[in-house]
């Protein structure tokens, strides 16, 4: 059973900050709570202990939508539903656009936040592997410093950030890709709607002359924590796309996932599996048709 709480509505990130600052040990922020209240229910030993929920949907420095000539800024509270409706991420950023169409059901998404879903670190949050191809950097604000660091170096491990307890997450800035490219999200769950991912895999490619002048790869779910393969994107740099040499990259991608993750029971379905999933998707850029 849920625990007495105590809940926060500040109406500004110093009033937030200076209640986080008060409470360290036992208060959690709370912004859709599609994970945080399901925690509490099942007395999950990472809420356990929570006597405080600090609300942050009323601050306007976690709100909204800001497109700059070089980045979109969006705000830690923003829902996956907000995103949907924003045609400039549907064009700018297709691939945030389309994993935010995967996230549970409209219920979920007219909740769930971007920050909240990366703050968690689940393996199988959505929306990581696509952050981390776009690059995208974390604000980080607590009463005595603000700083923004790379999402790549913000995720730690499975459940745990390098957030510390008297910090909030601002802001997800994104770079807007500056070169033509283009590339695609997958994401395999164990049915089509309201799935726990299986397998998810983000890539982003540019070429030149049909040689890879960049790909940016990065999976969730089948590695422990969303990862960025940053040997293989140099190695892939320079090489012609053509089918023998994109079977050899989808089999080292497989390779590196095992060396991330170890053998597991599964690992006899997932590396076939996550090797067909990335040939097809760069077979569509072969195609044309991504
Ligand atoms: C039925 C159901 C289906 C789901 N389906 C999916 C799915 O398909 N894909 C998927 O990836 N996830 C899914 N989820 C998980 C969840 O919806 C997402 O992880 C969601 O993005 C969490 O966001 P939230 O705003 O609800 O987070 P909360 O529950 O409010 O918070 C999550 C964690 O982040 C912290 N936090 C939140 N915001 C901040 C901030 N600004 N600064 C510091 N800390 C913060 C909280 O303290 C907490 O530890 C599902 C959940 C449910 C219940």
């Amino acid at each position: 059973m849920m625990p007495p709480l105590g809940i926060l509505f500040p109406k500004d990130l110093n009033e937030a900050l200076n209640a986080l600052a008060l409470n360290q040990e036992n208060v959690h922020i709370i912004a859709g709570g599609t994970d945080v209240i399901p925690g509490l229910n099942q007395e999950s030993n990472r809420f356990k202990n929570t006597r405080l929920l600090i609300d942050i949907n009323k601050m306007p420095e976690v709100k909204g939508i800001n497109v700059g000539t070089e980045k979109i800024s969006i705000g830690a509270a923003e829902t996956f539903s907000d995103i949907l409706q924003n045609e400039v991420v549907q064009k700018k950023l297709p691939l945030l656009w389309k994993s935010a169409g995967t996230i549970g059901s409209v219920q979920i998404r007219n909740r769930a936040t971007l920050a909240g879903n990366f703050v968690n670190n689940a393996p199988c949050a959505d929306s990581v592997p696509v952050l981390l191809v776009y690059n995208a950097t974390v604000e980080i604000e607590s009463l005595s410093s603000k700083r923004e660091i790379f999402l790549n170096d913000f995720l730690s491990a499975p459940y745990k950030t390098k957030l510390n307890k008297d910090e909030i997450v601002t802001r997800i800035n994104i770079p807007i890709p500056s070169k033509k490219f283009t590339g695609d999200f997958y994401k395999l769950g164990r049915r089509r709607a309201v799935a726990i991912s299986r397998i998810t895999l983000a890539m982003l490619i540019s070429l030149n002359d049909n040689m890879i002048d960049e790909i940016r790869i990065a999976s969730g779910a089948v590695t422990p924590i969303g990862t960025r393969f940053f040997d293989l994107e140099k190695f892939a740099k320079g090489k012609k796309i053509e089918d023998q040499f994109l079977k050899e990259l989808s089999k080292m991608l497989g390779e590196q996932i095992i060396q991330v993750t170890g053998l597991r029971w599964s690992s006899e379905y997932k590396l076939p599996v996550v090797q067909q999933m990335f040939y097809q998707l760069l077979k569509g850029i072969e195609r044309g048709s991504l």
